[in-house]
């Protein structure tokens, strides 16, 4: 699924394509990836100027000079492409916003759904998410209250999108990995260094996979050569029984919070008691 770096990516690429541009036409091949009927979507939509592309958490917002907004949730499986009738890839579109001859086609959009907002129905939406790991107001001592405050394991905490937006599975296991963290250290035994130490991490972490166009599979346009370039970046993530990059013990994958967790039990076993260290050494083995 995609979360912060690639949203980021698709929010970098899209704007200089789609700002200050009128949508044209609109094809909507699933009614069901959209939330009003086909012919209001075509009335509000059509004709509108995009004044603004914004990310928030895992979504992206297409701000609309009516001041109406498309909310974009790709969820599991869904991307983007962006350029000409010609170009577009051999795949089932649910939903279509034209620019004169450019298309931007939503595609895998089976879970997830661009729906038509009003501007507040948009703000209200958003204000159920958590802070962004980027926001100024993100401060050391803030982050160390929030983890304090939870009685969870640091895989569900940074999933946990009313905490923090924008993280998912992958980037939760590169982000424990870098921090020396188990992803079942407990939040509330975090220290104020711990904190530290991990929000360092995380922006790290996350502005490396954003200036690497993050791990998409698909290029967003013909010769897009950013998007996806973080794939091969990935240190933990999908790598289970292969060797850490930094030690060379076996990754492993363990289900932690009902999602898959990697990690290398030896560079990330530093932050647990002995205690919780002995049992999860003992139940990994
Ligand atoms: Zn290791």
């Amino acid at each position: 699924m995609p979360e912060l770096p690639e949203m980021e990516t698709y929010l970098r690429l899209l704007t200089p394509r789609v700002t200050g541009r009128p949508i044209t036409d609109t094809i909507i091949e699933r009614e069901k990836s959209i939330n009003v009927p086909v012919q209001q979507w075509t009335r509000d939509v059509v004709q509108q100027t995009i004044v603004k592309l914004e990310r928030r958490g895992k979504t992206l917002l297409f701000h609309l000079q009516s001041g109406k907004c498309l909310l974009l949730h790709l969820m599991l499986g869904g991307w983007m492409f962006y350029g000409t009738e010609k170009e577009r890839p051999n795949r089932t579109v649910q939903v279509q916003l034209s620019f004169g001859d450019q298309h931007l086609y939503f595609i895998g959009l089976r879970l997830g759904y661009l729906h038509l907002h009003s501007a507040s129905a948009a703000e209200e939406k958003s204000a159920a998410l958590g802070i962004d790991p980027f926001s100024p107001q993100l401060t050391a001592e803030r982050f160390y209250e929030l983890l304090r405050r939870k009685r969870k394991t640091m895989k569900a905490f940074m999933l946990d999108q009313s905490l923090l937006s924008g993280i998912g599975n992958c980037y939760s296991d590169e982000i424990c990995f870098e921090a020396g963290m188990h992803p079942q250290f407990k939040t509330e035994n975090c220290s104020q260094g711990d904190a530290e130490k991990l929000l360092y991490m995380m922006r790290s972490v996350l502005r490396e996979a954003i200036l690497s166009g993050g791990y998409m599979d698909e290029p967003m346009f013909v010769g897009d050569t950013l998007t996806g370039g973080y794939s091969e970046n990935l240190r933990v993530h999908d790598r289970a029984d292969q060797p850490c990059h930094r030690c060379g013990t076996n990754i492993i994958m363990k289900e932690i919070a009902s999602r898959k967790a990697y990690f290398c039990p030896n560079c990330q076993s530093k932050k647990l008691s002995n205690r919780a260290a002995a049992g999860i050494r003992e139940e990994e083995q």
